[in-house]
């Protein structure tokens, strides 16, 4: 099959031989005829499969063959993201897949200046990239209509579609017209999401091009069981025994970033961090030179979860498992993409139990657990298998003796560890169906 076959025009086919794109992937030959045909989609595909040509081709030539030309202050067709830099990364596919038409395409995200967004919309432009809330901004602000909208594309859709978004999505819903085709790609879906999203489409083609919900098969995936404490200490020993070149490293929270990135650094490992909370500048630049090669290691939260491309990317490691399960595929999809393969590790100690049982419910394998000498965890963490059964009741910590030296040692060692006593609340590997317009806003990564 060739994309000329799929109906593409001219403009685009020079484009993509100039990229080097020889064949459709399974998704781009299943999306591209339905989109062309204007039909509302729903698209589940593994990470790294080339979801974005799949819905950004077809789009910029209905943008060419039909419709009026821009207006000022307007787009024609809009393309939702979750995160900063993959608004970046989105545009910057768009813009080479358009650069043989005439068309205008544009990114807009917060943590940046408005301004020059505003003038820039001005001339009006036909595809814009955009976080949703600096979208409602924009709008607020009378320098963004959308009443020549043609086509809306949700990103990473099931992530646009939960709590965290559901209140600006709803926003954005009612700043559109009824009448357009809406586009949903993304590589996991839940089941609550895919009713929501049912819901949300016209007379919608369902486009599954892998079994739900599972990982790209081209990544190799096991977990290293250790103590909370000594995860640091492990990373530190597995990329000196291993000698990792380049590594993508998923933390819990942004202190946990800060935490890691400052320990490497402290030993001269060339590393930088990704989160929340640092300026969106800092960000990109931190996710540009990784992409270089110029950063050795770059630990992030979930903001860098979705979506980022980084070519031949040998390895994810999860030093904190995630607390959604459907995390777990799209970070790990960071590496293995575009028919590469690559390597996910997760460091898990015991507190973490329920959601590594969660993510092998979710992805339904048992994960290869790989002990290494000298780190086996005092805490063991009991067997999971892809049942969703913690299999085993953690060994309870013998009681303190009273008196008696080897008892003393045993307390010692226990209350020492900082580790929680009661377990971490069941997780369930699904999110909420989000109710529009209520329920509190989740904190972004
Ligand atoms: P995506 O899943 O859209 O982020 O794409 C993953 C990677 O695959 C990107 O680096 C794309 O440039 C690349 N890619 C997408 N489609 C094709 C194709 N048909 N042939 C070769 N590479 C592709």
């Amino acid at each position: 099959m060739t994309f000329a076959s799929l109906g593409l025009i001219e403009p685009l086919l020079r484009s993509l031989e100039t990229l080097g794109y020889q064949t459709p992937t399974p998704v781009q030959a299943q999306a591209i005829p339905a989109v062309l045909a204007g039909r509302d989609l729903m698209a589940a595909a593994q990470t790294g499969t080339g979801k974005t040509a799949g819905f950004a081709l077809p789009l910029l030539q209905l943008l060419t063959m039909e419709g009026p030309k821009v207006t000022a202050n307007s787009a024609r067709a809009l393309i939702l993201v979750p995160t900063r830099e993959l608004a970046e990364q989105v545009h910057e596919a768009v813009r080479q897949y358009a650069e043989n038409l005439p068309l205008r395409t544009y990114a807009v995200y917060g943590g940046v200046s408005i301004n020059p967004q505003m003038m820039k919309l001005r001339g009006g432009v036909d595809v814009l990239v955009a976080t949703p809330g600096r979208l409602i901004d924009l709008f607020r602000q009378n320098a963004l209509k959308l009443d020549q909208l043609q086509t809306l594309v949700l990103d990473e859709a099931d992530r646009m579609l939960d709590l965290g978004f559901s209140e600006e999505l709803a926003n954005i819903y009612r700043m559109l017209p009824k009448k357009r085709q809406t586009l949903l790609f993304s590589a996991t879906f839940s089941d609550d999401i895919r009713l929501l999203a049912g819901q949300m489409l016209n007379d919608p083609l369902s486009v599954e091009v892998s079994p739900r919900n599972v990982a790209a098969n081209t990544v190799k995936q096991w977990i290293v069981t250790v103590d909370k404490k000594r995860k640091a200490e492990l990373f530190v020993h597995l990329m000196r025994k291993n000698k990792w070149k380049q590594v993508l490293v998923f933390a819990k929270t942004r202190n946990g970033v800060d935490a890691l990135v400052e320990k490497l650094q402290g030993l001269g490992v060339n590393a930088d961090g990704i989160h929340g909370d640092k300026p969106q500048a800092t960000r990109q630049r931190a996710l540009d030179r990784f992409k270089l090669s110029e950063v050795q290691i770059l630990v992030a939260t979930d903001v860098a979860a979705r979506g980022l491309d980084i070519e031949d990317l040998p390895l994810v490691v999860n030093f904190d498992l995630p607390i959604v399960a459907e995390d777990y595929i799209h970070r790990i999809g960071r590496t293995g993409r575009a028919g590469a393969t690559g390597e996910a590790i997760s460091l898990v100690c015991a507190d973490e139990v329920n959601m590594l049982s969660a993510i092998e419910m979710l992805t339904r394998q048992t994960l290869k657990r790989q002990n290494e000498p000298d780190f086996e965890p005092e805490h063991r963490v009991p067997d999971t298998d892809a049942s969703g059964q913690v299999v085993k009741k953690p060994k309870k910590p013998k009681k303190p003796k009273t008196s008696g030296g080897g008892g003393k040692r045993n307390l010692g060692k226990w209350v020492e560890s900082g580790e929680s006593q009661t377990p971490e609340p069941s997780i369930k590997p699904v999110r909420k169906v989000p109710v529009f317009n209520t329920g509190p806003r989740k904190r972004k990564p």
